[in-house]
């Protein structure tokens, strides 16, 4: 007999064993099991369809359904279904030689699982590199805050938003933090540009009030994604490389979100002038999601430091599953996809034609701001564009059920404290129909002016 749970259980989720990442109880969350998916659609067990604008965490690239990437993935796993890289294996070769192709630059790349991992190994390469080339006091990493870089105790501690961290701190010693390059809610006067220099120029400060010979690294994503999609100039981010360079401070580029072709280059920080980051990290789109799979890529300069004959230039960091032969194919393909379906070209065009008339958004009262490159949009909404006071988050939950109710996932992101998660975020496969887009936009519109 069924106890009364089971009968009036709507969904597989309810009452089961998952413990999901949701953030607070919400019963909507909880609700939702997904069962299947092509292109930017996905349906859950009810048959119920959804247009997914957030790519799933922001990952899904080249969209659902890639059967080409599936074939690669199970003929990798009946050829060879796992290797350690303590040795080597041909697909995690291949596919170091192609992000370093990518990259424009030669780069030797360490792999491992997730976007978290991914910085803390570019954390322990940094502090390696320092004591390799004579500076062991250069320890200490600089963030920004808003910033997201992930999950774990390191990446946790180059995060910088206080909501997130309240229940875990402290961190690890030797991370700390300076204002991110956010004109919209800026300490400094001028035009978004001289904002975002100033901001630049507070990182110079922290770096000489610090010592330059105890700061290790300078952590930055070329936008803040999770932190509410903030798109600085990007003369800040040219600004910001110059300092490193000016107080040997190595520069990690976190192109977790940004990277393989979201904002319409294949790496965020190739919208900067003459930018060669010192460590590259990369996950979520690098296999679309398909395969758990991350890179630090490190310029050759920096990984000659572990070459060093009689020294101890051993790296002291190993990875079980990093490199996984199945997720290094899924990768390749995933970037042949990319490549072939001139995925990044077609983003820059369709964000003009398609996205473009979400900036329209403006001219209503509680958007105080439209943010986008690419298919990566920020939409910053405000109880009053005079005070900036940020939307509610009972008001900004209203819009993304709205949206929900009409068949499109939108994301609400910020995460920071005062104002919680006051910007609503869009980030669809970059393989997004033209229909898709159309009604993303329409959709959008119409549950902000029901307002
Ligand atoms: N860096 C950035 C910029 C991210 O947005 C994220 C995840 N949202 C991470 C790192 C961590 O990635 P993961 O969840 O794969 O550990």
């Amino acid at each position: 007999m069924k106890t009364e749970k089971e009968v009036n259980r709507v969904s597989a989720a309810e009452d089961s064993h998952l413990w999901n990442a949701m953030h607070k109880y919400d019963p909507e969350a909880k609700a939702m099991v997904a069962e299947s998916g092509k292109g930017s659609w996905f349906k859950d067990e009810n048959g119920d369809q959804y247009l997914d604008g957030v790519s799933g965490l922001w990952c899904l690239n080249v969209g659902y359904g890639r059967e080409d990437i599936a074939d690669a993935a199970a003929n990798q796993l009946k050829k060879l279904a796992y290797f350690p890289l303590t040795m080597n294996h041909k697909p995690a070769i291949q596919l170091a030689n192609k992000l370093s192709e990518l990259l424009g630059a030669q780069y030797q790349t360490f792999f491992s699982n997730s976007g978290s991992e991914a910085n803390e190994t570019a954390f322990k390469i940094a502090r390696q590199y320092h004591i390799q080339t004579g500076n062991p006091t250069k320890y200490k990493f600089i963030g920004r805050y808003r910033a997201y870089h992930g999950s774990t105790m390191g990446a946790m501690s180059a995060t910088a938003q206080a909501n997130r961290r309240v229940k875990y701190d402290p961190g690890a010693p030797g991370f700390m933090h300076v204002a991110p390059p956010y004109s919209y809610r800026s300490l400094y006067s001028g035009t978004a540009e001289e904002k975002d220099l100033a901001a630049a120029e507070e990182l110079k400060e922290k770096i000489i009030w610090e010592g330059e010979e105890t700061v290790a690294a300078v952590i930055m994503e070329p936008i803040i994604s999770g932190g509410g999609v903030i798109i600085p100039s990007m003369k800040y981010v040219e600004r910001v490389a110059e300092i490193c360079k000016e107080h040997q401070v190595l520069l990690i580029m976190d192109e977790v979100v940004s990277g393989l072709g979201r904002t319409g280059e294949m790496f965020g920080f190739k919208h900067a002038n003459g930018v060669t980051p010192d460590i590259v990290t990369m996950a979520k789109g690098l296999t679309s999601g398909y395969m758990p799979l991350a890179a630090t890529s490190v310029k050759e300069d920096v990984f000659y430091a572990f070459k060093q004959e009689g020294k101890d230039s051993h790296f002291r960091h190993v990875s079980t599953y990093g490199g996984h032969p199945a997720a290094c194919v899924v990768a390749l393909e995933n970037i042949r996809i990319i490549e072939e379906e001139d995925i990044i070209n077609r983003v820059r065009q369709l964000s003009q034609t398609k996205l473009e008339a979400l900036h329209d958004l403006t001219e209503h009262k509680n958007v105080g701001e439209v943010r986008q490159k690419g298919f990566f949009i920020g939409l910053e909404m405000v109880e009053d564009k005079d005070t900036k006071e940020p939307l509610s988050e009972a008001k900004i939950g209203e819009i993304v059920a709205g949206c929900k109710a009409k068949g499109l996932i939108i994301g609400k992101n910020g995460d920071t404290v005062p104002g919680g998660n006051n910007i609503i975020m869009i980030a669809p496969p970059l393989t997004s129909t033209e229909d898709d887009l159309d009604f993303i936009v329409d959709t959008v519109n119409s549950v902000i002016h029901s307002m």
